[in-house]
């Protein structure tokens, strides 16, 4: 079946009658993207006009329905693509899922790639010979996909990339996507009870630490008190009253430690084996009264710090979700293979019980969310070798009935290292934890680094090979100086940086990319006396070239100017008394 040929098509697309924002944007994007492939618009018409011809059918209508082909089976994001009686269909759960499955043929059937905002793989061809009997049915591994990596926030790359979480700025036309109701994302209990309004009247709201209520603003609350109920009940109602678009609300502990310590709420714990059976007794008594009122309404709650052991007898509540967090993991090896803490965190404990709390959450609740870690916060922009545990991470997740992944990137500016891989790598996975990554960088690199490709790929495993034998536990705050950081790679590295750069020399945006990744080889020679001459002159010439290649963030922690003076002092970390944060303006 020819869908164009010799560079012309007989094709029409047709749009359902009354198509949704999310059906006509589907209908653009394909009619976009197939004239830049092949040079041929198909023109778009709804389906009132009179068949003309062969059809490219989007989304449900009569026309799918007169070709026999059904959507109620199909849950809200799959899609289904098939050629029937010589149309091309594209069909899903919902006008979310038909974008969906756009994006599905334009990457799975024609051999498209988005990469990146202004890097998609266009394949070119005058022809496009589909096969009659073309049937294909997809949908993603996680519900909930989600990284909040800077340059992919905006609504057509997040919906190209098939992202749908909350952070993205997807609208109506992109398919929507999960919300949360403002100001209840994550920590809310200072948000339901702020300790300025109720702690002079109501001390007894707040947790009981060594013997004192406490009213600090990241202090816990009472779980077993039940006015705290009543107020988070009402306020959380209340808000969703306000936000009649949310499908999500956090009711969650807030950051810190310290629990409640008080006998009733000792009770509750001691009967349940952990804190976490404090809390959810707690939420799930607010989640039955969002159900009532908002039976389409999820509650997210924290298994976090102290609470992320599982409880022993009480269990989430269906419209409850539990979100979990990695920041005990170790990266440098895949989830469930490593329990010892990541070197820089061994202070906590020696061994972490993530993956344990994992299968033990699994098996309680079919709502458990990830919150995964997958940069250094410390320094954004130095070697994070961990692009080869994404594929076994996310696939462990999978196979211990996780249904929400939050990929923290890096949210608060552009630039990190590897950040355009790390986000196509991730945001792939999300949809199909079986997706090849070796595959994926190849091809990532062939586009986004051309001719430097071949460098840049030595380089990726050089440093990967580096951390699996220098034996470094990666923690998500390392330094620029960890140790598996040497001169002797560094050198290395510098090698094929050269390579790289000749390879791209006249080609200026590859070669601005290929600059990018350097900067990470770049900062790690400040810490190795040896290996700087000019030190002053190269760290002022390295922030220069960190802004001009569009760096706007180092850190989650240190702004610009901690990041300046403490390449100009060699030493890292800072003490904490000698260096206070200086943030960016
Ligand atoms: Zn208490
Ligand atoms: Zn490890």
């Amino acid at each position: 079946m020819n869908l164009v040929k010799n560079g012309t098509s007989p094709y029409q697309i047709i749009l359902p009658v009354n198509a949704a924002p999310a059906e006509r944007y589907a209908a653009s994007e394909l009619s976009h993207f197939l004239a830049r492939m092949t040079g041929v618009e198909l023109p778009v018409y709804g389906e009132h006009m009179p068949k003309m011809g062969p059809e490219v059918l989007i989304g449900h209508s009569r026309r799918t329905e007169a070709l026999g082909l059904e959507t109620q089976n199909l849950g809200e994001e799959a899609y289904s693509i098939a050629v029937k009686d010589g149309n091309l269909v594209i069909i899903g759960g919902s006008p979310r899922g038909t974008l969906y499955g756009v994006y599905g043929f334009l990457q799975d059937v024609l051999g498209f790639r988005f990469f990146a905002p202004g890097c998609t793989k266009v394949p070119k061809s005058s022809d496009i010979t589909l096969d009659p009997a073309l049937y294909l049915h997809d949908e993603p591994d996680f519900k909930y996909r989600e990284s909040n990596y800077y340059h992919i926030l905006d609504g057509a790359t997040a919906a190209r990339m098939r992202q749908n979480g909350a952070i993205s700025r997807l609208k109506e036309e992109h398919g929507g996507k999960h919300a949360y109701v403002p100001g209840y994302y994550v920590h809310t209990f200072v948000t339901m009870l702020p300790p300025e309004e109720y702690y002079e009247e109501h001390p007894e709201y707040f947790a009981l630490v060594n013997g004192k209520r406490t009213n600090e603003p990241h202090g816990k609350v009472c779980m077993t008190n039940p006015d705290v109920l009543k107020i988070c009940t009402e306020k959380a109602l209340a808000a969703l009253r306000a936000h009649p678009e949310a499908t999500i609300i956090s009711i969650s502990q807030n950051d810190g430690m310290d629990p409640c310590e008080c006998e009733e709420c000792q009770k509750v714990v001691a009967y349940e084996g952990s804190e976490s059976g404090s809390i959810l007794h707690f939420v799930n008594a607010v989640a039955d009264a969002v159900a009532a009122e908002f039976p389409h309404v999820m509650v997210d709650t924290l298994a976090y710090v102290y609470s992320s052991k599982p409880p022993l007898h009480v269990k989430p509540r269906p419209n409850v979700q539990i979100r979990l967090c990695s920041y005990e993991c170790c990266f440098t090896h895949p989830m469930g293979t490593c329990d010892l803490m990541p070197n820089n965190a061994r202070h906590i404990r020696e061994h972490s019980k993530f993956a344990e709390e994992i299968v033990g959450w699994g098996k309680l609740t079919n709502r458990l969310a990830i919150w995964d870690y997958v940069v250094d916060f410390e320094f954004y922009n130095q070697m994070h070798p961990n692009l080869h545990v994404l594929g076994p991470n996310m696939r462990f997740l999978k196979e211990h009935n996780v249904y929400s992944v939050f990929c923290e990137s890096q949210g608060q500016g552009a630039g990190g290292e590897f950040a355009e891989l790390r986000a196509y790598l991730l945001t792939r996975l999300m949809w199909d934890v079986n997706f090849d990554t070796d595959v994926g960088i190849q091809e990532f690199c062939d586009e986004w680094f051309g001719p430097a490709s071949e460098f840049i790929q030595e380089y990726i495993a050089m440093i990967t090979d580096a951390v699996l034998k220098s034996g470094w536990h990666l923690n998500l705050f390392d330094n620029p100086n960890a140790p598996y950081v040497t001169p002797a790679l560094l050198e290395k590295a510098d090698e094929l940086f050269d390579k790289a750069e000749a390879a791209v020399a006249d080609d200026t945006v590859r070669l601005q990319r290929v600059r990018k990744e350097r900067l990470a080889v770049r900062f790690a020679k400040f810490f190795f006396p040896g290996l700087v001459s000019d030190r002053e002159a190269e760290v002022e010439a390295y922030m220069a070239d960190a802004a001009s290649l569009g760096v706007t963030r180092f850190s989650a922690k240190w702004g610009r100017e901690n990041v300046r003076r403490l390449a100009l002092r060699g030493m890292w970390p800072p003490h904490a008394d000698d260096m206070t944060v200086i943030p960016d303006r």
